[in-house]
C-alpha cells in the first residue's frame, strides 16, 4: 500500500512580495498506512498551516505533496474538493450545527455520497454514534451535550464516511483532561480498526501516548523529537 501522505520540501509563506514571510520551510513528512502521527510544537510554529495543506484546504506553493494518491501541487480545485471528501476533519471547536441533532450532524457528512438515501445516512449516523458511546444521545441538540460528548459527535462525523485519512487540529484544546483523553483514545481505536491513518496536531502533553510517532515543529521546520514513553509501536 502506498503511503497515504508524502510531503517533500514543502515551503509556504503568507503574504506576497516584501511582506511574504515563510511559515513552513522545506518540510518533509510521510505517514504510513494506519499510522497515528502527532504533530507538536509551539504556537505559531506552522502546525495548522501544514495540516491545512495536507487536507487540501489551501493551495500548495512550493514542494510536492501526495495525499491519498493525489498529487496536490498540480491538482485542480475539483480534484482537491473530491480529495477533501475522503478526509475526516476534526477541529478544536466541534463545529456542530446547532439547529441539527447529533444524528443529523453526523449524517450530513454523508450528503455528498451519491446513491445513499436519507434513511440510510441517518442509520449509518446512528451506528457511528453508537460506536462513540452516544447511542442514548442521538436525537439531542448540540447545546444539550457536554463538551466531551460534542467532540465525540465530531469524531463520529469525521469517521462516518470511512475516510482514508483523519486530520485533527487541537481536538482536545477545549476539553478537560479526562474527556480529552477519552476522545483521542476513541479516535485512535476507531481509526485503527478501520486502518485510517491520523495526523493530529496538539500541544497537549496528556495525549501524546496515542501516537505511533511524534513529529515536532519549530519555526516552520520539523525538528527531532522524543518518542512516546510507552511502547506504542504501530499496531499491525
Ligand atoms: P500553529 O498552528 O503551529 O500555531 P500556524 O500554522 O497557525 O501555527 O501559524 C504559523 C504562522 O503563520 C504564525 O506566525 C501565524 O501568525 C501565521 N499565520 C497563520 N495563518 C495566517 C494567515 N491566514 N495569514 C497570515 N499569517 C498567518
Ligand atoms: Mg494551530
Amino acid at each position: 500500500m502506498p503511503a497515504p501522505v508524502v510531503m517533500r520540501d514543502v515551503t509556504y509563506a503568507y503574504g506576497t512580495g516584501d511582506l511574504a514571510r515563510p511559515v513552513l520551510r522545506s518540510v518533509s513528512l510521510r505517514i504510513e498506512p494506519g499510522e497515528i502521527v502527532l504533530l507538536t510544537g509551539p504556537s505559531g510554529s506552522g502546525k495548522t498551516t501544514l495540516l491545512t495543506l495536507v487536507g487540501a484546504l489551501r493551495a500548495m506553493q512550493q514542494g510536492t505533496a501526495s495525499v491519498l494518491g493525489l498529487d496536490l501541487a498540480g491538482a485542480s480545485e475539483s480534484a482537491r474538493t473530491a480529495l477533501r471528501s475522503r478526509i475526516g476533519f476534526i477541529f478544536q471547536q466541534h463545529n456542530l450545527l446547532g439547529f441539527l441533532t447529533a444524528r443529523q450532524n453526523v449524517a450530513m457528512a454523508l450528503e455528498l455520497d451519491p446513491g445513499t438515501t436519507e434513511a440510510e445516512r441517518l442509520r449509518r449516523a446512528g451506528d457511528m454514534l453508537a460506536a462513540v458511546g452516544l447511542s442514548d444521545h442521538t436525537e439531542k441538540w448540540p447545546d444539550k451535550l457536554s463538551g466531551g460528548q460534542r467532540q465525540r459527535v465530531a469524531v463520529a462525523r469525521a469517521l462516518v464516511g470511512q475516510p482514508g485519512l483523519v486530520l485533527a487540529d487541537e481536538p482536545t484544546a477545549a476539553l478537560d483532561k479526562q474527556s480529552g483523553q477519552e476522545v483521542v483514545h476513541l479516535l485512535r481505536d476507531l481509526a485503527k480498526s478501520r486502518g485510517a491513518p491520523i495526523l493530529l496536531v496538539t500541544h497537549d502533553p496528556r495525549i501524546l501516548d496515542v501516537a505511533d510517532r511524534i513529529v515536532s515543529m519549530e519555526d516552520g521546520r520539523i525538528v527531532p523529537a522524543d518518542q512516546p514513553k510507552t511502547s506504542s509501536a504501530p499496531a499491525s
